[in-house]
Order: C-alpha cells, then structure tokens, then sequence
C-alpha cells in the first residue's frame, strides 16, 4: 500500500524533537525497515528536502512570491492577508499551518495526501516550462495545499522552497541505513544519554559502514544504497559500482603547513603538481559518446561549458572514462591564467553561453581519472592512473592539458616548484602520494596541498543590510555565518568590505544584491534575512570570541575574498574550525 504523506511528517516531527545526531540516525532506521522499496526512492530525497538527487541539474524553481499565490489560491484569503502573517512569522511554511488550521474547518476537503502525490507535484513543477507555467504551478501547489492537514502544509511549503533541514547530514544518514539494515549483524545500539554508539564488533560494524559509504560515494543518492541494502544485503552494495554519467564524490585533499608536513603525510618520493586556482570538473564519456560535466558539488554543468566538452570529446582517447580535471580561466589578452572569481560566473550562467565561453576562456587541466573503458581505476595506484593519462590526453594548450607534475623527494625542488606555481598564479601545490588509490569523498592523506595564503574562512550569508546614501539599492552589509555541531548557521560577524561599486570591477554589490534579493524571507526596516544559499571566502585580522554573535566568535575586519559559488552552504566552515584557528593564533 502506497505510504501516506503523514508519516514522513510525523517523522520529521519526531526528528525535531532532538538534537541528538544518534537519536536522530535511531529514529529514521527504524523508520527505513519499514518502508518499502517502491517508496524508498521518495522517503529518502524528501527526508533529504528534495525530489532530485543532488547532481540532478533540475530544479523546484518555486520563488516566495508564486507561493503567496498559490497560498492565497488554496486557502482563499487574500495575498496581502498573507503577507502580513508571513512578515510576523518570518517562515512561510508556519503561516501555512497556521491558515490551513483556521480555513480547515471551513472550505477545505480533506483527502489524504499520499507521499508518491507529494513527491510528483513538486517534480513536476520542475518541468514546466514556456505558456501559462505560473498558473500551472499556482495549481499543482495548491492541489497539495487543499488536500493537506495543516502540518502537512508547513512541510510541503518547505519542500517546495527548499528550505527544509531536519539537521542530519549525509554521516547519519549512512549510519540509518547501516543500522536499518545490517543491525542484526553488527548489533548496534547505542548509550542512554545518546552520546556513544555500542557495537559488539567495531571491525564488523566498519565493514558495514564503510560497505554503506563506499555505495553512496559512487551513486550520490541514498535511495539506491538503502534499495540495495534492503533488497540484497550486502552484497547487493558491493554489486554497486561506478556509473559513467552519475557523478562521484571527488576525493579531497589534507591541507599542510610546511613542505615537510606534506612529505611525512604523503611520502617520499611524491608527486608534487600547481595547485591551480580554477574550479573541478568531474568528466564522463560514455561508450555512446556522451560527455557530461559535473562540479565538485556534483552539479550538472554540460550545458554551460560547451567549450570543454569539445575538448573532452576531441583530445582524449578512449570509448568511456571517468576525470578528474581543474578547469583554469585565462586572459585572453596575456594569455596567463586568471583568478577563480573571473570565471566562477560561468558555472550558474543559463543565457548567452557561447558568448560568455568566448570572453572567458578556460584551460582543462586533468589530474587523475577513476574510470576507463569500463573499468573503476580506484584502487589502482596514482602512479598507474597518471601513466594512463599521459598516454590517452592529447594536450593543447589553452584547451586541455595534463596538470604539470614532477615527481621528487628533494624539499628544494619542492620549494623551487612552489614558487614557481605561485609566480604563475596558482595557489600553491599538491603533493600527492604515488601508491595510493582513489578515495571518493574523503578528505586523506592522499593528496595535501599547501598553500601560500593566509588561512581564510568559507561563510554563509544568512542576511542583509540595505545601504544608505548612494548605496540604498544596494544589499550592503552582509552577516556571515558558519555551521555548528548540529548543522545550524551561526554569526560570526558582519562584512562589506571587498565588493565593488562598478560592475566591471570584479564581484560587485550590484550583482550581491542580485543574488540575494531572490533569497530573502524576511525583511524588517533595513535588515532582511535571507535563505543560507550563497557561500563567499572571506578574510580577517584576527578571530576573538564575542558575545555580539550566535556563534560567540567574531572575525576582526572581516573582508571578501571572493564568492565561492562552487561551494554549497553545508560545505561552510565549521564553528570548530574556527576556534581551532582561534586557538592557533594564540599559539603564535
Ligand atoms: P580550497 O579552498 O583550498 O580550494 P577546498 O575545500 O575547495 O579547498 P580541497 O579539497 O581542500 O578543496 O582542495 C583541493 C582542491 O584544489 C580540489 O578540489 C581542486 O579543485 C583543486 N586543485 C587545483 N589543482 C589541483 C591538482 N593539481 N590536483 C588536485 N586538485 C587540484
């Protein structure tokens, strides 16, 4: 029988109840054992807040606005009506519920929702497109509105404008399911007060877990790994492997102070490689010739980066592969490689693509590949991935060259390397590890970069100032904020310096504003709050501690770097990350 909507909203109000991470993983395993495998799919993106796996370009694409009306639509109070309440509230999905409730009684008629109506309407209103998409849209919400209880309304309004958290990360999700499924084998609990797991065996459950994590690495999507887990056990997660054209959790690197450090992490000899400062593509061909593109967010980007998939398609041997590749913007005037910044604009860029790949140009450096005519490369040894790659890359320059590498025990050739990567505009170098495997998602000792910069801080804009004088069009004053332990943003000050005022300047506050005005969700005099979307690199004196903000830590002439549109908000900087830099400058 098809699951009802009311379920998975009494989840996630059973979820909200803690903000303890394992009562949080015990409460959705037992939740998973008893879904279903037709209904998996829908439990485990809407626990996740959404209807398309991450890497899925499509989007709900549903503004504040279009669901006033279709609030109004469903409801029959009038916009205006809304709009008030929503400014008390602060939270459209809470004056949901609440005129739900009061309209309840009255008009509406009560079906019962189930999960697979939820999750089709809001895919749907992904798809609509040209004539008449408002109205479509208008309807396919306020279908769901007047069939909803009024709980149910707060959460699908949430769905819908992507705001929902329920505060699990992708660690315990890979725990439910670990402890959904293979609880009888690794006999996990865990201790009363919620803070430590028990296992019989830790080695078995490790099995299990790294079992669970390997799937989800490959796949990016919970609902597979859980089907698989569920219907086939173990087995059926080792039988999950890498598929081209589904994108792979790209392997990160550990960051080193000094050269040394970097040789005792990764060992001598090393390959050491330009730390180029572009942005990662993951690249897939497959058998049938198809390239896509995706970030290391794992974001489709095919169609905004025409220029790379021709270079993909042209200057690589081989029916089907898997790269990895740092793609590098350079001037078309000096030829030299230019800053991220200058070409970040094009990973969101949906208009005007050819003309926007002409005036910013980039170089594909590949670095590694994972995946090669058929076959997972991951556990073969870097070494043996670059060999393969020197031979299948034509290079050419200016379209699409193999990282610069060299392959060294001599900290003075290390040093010499560094310089010269930084002369020519990169950020440092990598030292990577010559025996080592391909670990998607994790952050080992693999690879390590060491960079020249000051450490800096990558923070979400949680809200807004409009400015004064010349600059009252402008959002001007932006609160930043990291993520603490239990993934919630927390202020750790307020920045305005480093935007430009002329468009042609570089990231200006025109354009922040632009970014920022869809956000909003509430505005008060001057201040506005916007929805935790848009991440900048930023820069500081000092960090003390600070009553001033929620995070109790404040950055000391805090100033933009730049906007870091690669990253997502839950990539932000930990609030532990920022007091072990708080403690490290004690140190020093
Ligand atoms: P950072 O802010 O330092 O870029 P990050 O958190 O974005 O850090 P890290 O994994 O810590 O990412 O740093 C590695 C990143 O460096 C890779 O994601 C990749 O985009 C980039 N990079 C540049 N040159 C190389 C290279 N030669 N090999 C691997 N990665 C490279």
């Amino acid at each position: 029988m098809a699951m009802e909507y009311s379920k998975l909203v009494e989840l996630y109000e059973e979820l909200s109840r803690t903000k303890k991470r394992l009562e949080k993983t015990h409460i959705i395993s037992e939740f998973l054992k008893e879904v279903s495998i037709d209904d998996m799919e829908h439990v485990m993106l809407l626990l996740e807040g959404r209807v398309f796996p991450s890497y899925d370009a499509r989007e709900i694409g549903v503004a504040s606005r279009l669901m006033l009306k279709s609030l109004s639509a469903a409801t029959g109070i009038s916009q205006n009506k809304i709009e008030n309440e929503w400014k008390k509230q602060g939270d459209l999905g809470l004056v949901a519920e609440v005129l739900v409730k009061t309209k309840k009684q009255a008009t509406l008629h009560s079906a019962k929702l189930t999960l697979k109506k939820v999750f089709d309407n809001i895919r749907k209103l992904a798809e609509l497109e040209g004539q008449g998409t408002v109205e479509r849209k208008t309807q396919l919400i306020a279908e769901l509105l007047t069939s909803a209880k009024p709980l149910e309304s707060k959460y699908i309004v949430k769905t819908i404008l992507e705001e929902m958290r329920i505060g699990v990360g992708e660690g315990a999700m890979r725990d439910a399911i670990t402890w959904a499924f293979f609880g009888k084998e690794t006999g996990v609990s865990y201790t009363k007060d919620g803070n430590e797991i028990i296992v019989e065996d830790r080695d078995v459950y490790n099995k299990y877990l790294d079992a669970v994590q390997s799937a989800y690495d490959v796949t990016n999507e919970f609902a597979q790994v859980a089907k698989a887990a569920k219907s086939k056990g173990l087995k059926g997660l080792e039988s999950i492997g890498m598929q081209v054209g589904i994108p792979v959790q790209a392997m990160l690197a550990l960051k080193v102070d000094t050269i040394e450090e970097g040789f005792e992490t990764v060992g001598r000899p090393c390959a050491i490689e330009y730390k180029l400062d572009g942005f990662r593509i993951q690249a897939h061909k497959d058998d049938r010739g198809n390239i896509k593109l995706f970030t290391r967010r794992l974001e489709d980007v095919t169609k905004q980066f025409p220029d790379v998939v021709q270079f993909v398609k042209k200057n690589m041997k081989g029916k089907s592969f898997i790269l990895d590749s740092e793609a590098v913007g350079y001037s078309k005037k000096t030829g030299k490689y230019l800053p991220f910044q200058n070409i970040s604009q094009r990973i969101k860029r949906k208009y005007d693509i050819g003309k926007i790949s002409e005036d910013f140009p980039v170089e594909v450096n590949v670095f590694d590949i994972i995946y090669y005519e058929g076959k997972s490369l991951i556990n073969e040894e870097f070494r043996k991935r670059r060999g393969l790659l020197e031979k299948i890359v034509k290079q050419e320059p200016k379209k699409i060259v193999l990282a610069k590498s060299k392959i060294t025990s001599d900290k003075k050739e290390v040093e010499k390397f560094f310089k010269d990567a930084v002369n020519s505009g990169n950020e440092g170098l990598m030292l990577k590890k010559l025996d080592a495997p391909y670990k998607p998602g994790a952050r080992v000792g693999y690879m390590t970069k060491f960079k020249a910069m000051m450490e800096t801080l990558d923070l979400v804009i949680v809200g807004a100032e409009w400015g004064e004088g010349k600059r009252s069009k402008w959002l001007s004053s932006y609160a930043i904020a990291c993520i603490d332990d239990d993934g919630n943003f927390v202020e750790v000050g307020r920045v305005s310096t480093g935007l430009k005022e002329k468009e042609d300047e570089g990231l200006s506050f025109m354009e922040m504003t632009r970014m920022l005005k869809p956000l909003v969700i509430l505005e008060k005099g001057k201040e506005v709050k916007v929805k935790p979307k848009i991440v900048i690199e930023v820069g500081y004196e000092e960090i003390q501690k600070s009553p001033s903000y929620s995070s109790g830590m404040a950055l000391r002439f805090p100033r933009i770097v730049k906007f870091r549109e690669d990253k997502g908000a839950e990539e932000a900087s930990t609030l532990d990350y920022v007091k072990k830099l708080y403690e490290g400058q004690k140190k020093s």
